[in-house]
């Protein structure tokens, strides 16, 4: 269970995260949707603490950490909680250098430190379950954007985080390429991976979100389950922005 407690974000003047309180039970996918630049980047980046909030706490599992202005937070107390988590983000961003399987298990040899061989075999399971097994020693740039995507989603599984964290994991694909990752994350779905995601492409949420939370300039307008939201949303806003889809 993740749990956000009164998240705000500050960019210098700008307050770019208002106040946001959100639970994300374990075992569910959470997305998060709304218009470009209400914050579901910046959000997502405060749950890895690739941005550290401003004010507010947050509990990852049996870690939680408060955030109090102008007070540093402790690279250790980061790692604590940066290491439950895995990140996919749009643009794939695997290393260009290394195969496929290398970037698997690159983190688990550097810095997990697992024998080369242990770690061959955790990569060649995860490939195997986003079927990617075909394409083990192959370098990224002869893959196609779904591919890459598939083998950046098995390389954030590797180390095992508690929660996947993705960031418009297919924006930057066309529509067929896109099913096949979305085929992807709804299996780990399916299995009961936790999972929160940033993302504008309403197909994915509806097809697997438990629950959406709907963010506008930095503050959340409504928060519900898919069903709700996608089928009886409350609000105005979200209506209109869910009418999108269709
Ligand atoms: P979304 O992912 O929903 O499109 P973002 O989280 O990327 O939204 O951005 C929310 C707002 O925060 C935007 O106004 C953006 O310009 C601002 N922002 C994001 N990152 C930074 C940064 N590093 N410095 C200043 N402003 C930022
Ligand atoms: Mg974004």
């Amino acid at each position: 269970m993740i749990e956000l407690s009164n998240i705000e974000k500050r960019f210098g003047d700008a307050v770019v995260l208002k106040d946001i309180s959100v639970r994300i039970p374990e075992g569910s996918v959470t997305a998060l949707v709304g218009p470009s630049g209400g914050g579901k980047s910046t959000l997502l980046r405060c749950i890895n603490l690739l941005e550290i909030p401003t004010s507010g706490a947050i509990r990852l599992g049996e870690e939680t950490l408060s955030f109090v202005p102008g007070k540093r937070t402790s690279w250790q107390a980061i790692q604590k909680i940066r290491r439950q988590t895995g990140m996919v983000f749009q643009n794939f961003q695997l290393f260009p250098h290394q195969t496929a399987i290398e970037n698997v298990m690159e983190g688990l040899v550097t810095v997990l430190k697992w024998p080369r061989e242990r770690a061959r075999e955790r990569a060649t399971e995860l490939l195997t379950k986003v079927g990617m097994a075909h394409k083990t020693d192959a370098w990224p740039a002869t893959l196609s954007g779904g591919q890459q995507q598939r083998v950046a989603i098995a390389r954030a599984l590797a180390p095992s985080p508690r929660v996947l964290l993705c960031d418009e994991p297919t924006s930057a694909l066309d529509p067929e390429l896109s099913a096949e990752v979305i085929d992807v994350l709804g299996q780990l779905a399916r299995e009961g991976t936790t999972m929160v995601m940033a993302t504008h492409d309403l197909r994915l949420a509806s097809k697997i979100a438990n629950d959406v939370v709907f963010l506008e300039a930095g503050s959340v307008v409504e928060t519900g389950s898919a069903r709700t939201i996608f089928t009886a949303p409350e609000r105005e806003r979200t209506k209109r922005f869910i009418s999108t889809i269709n």
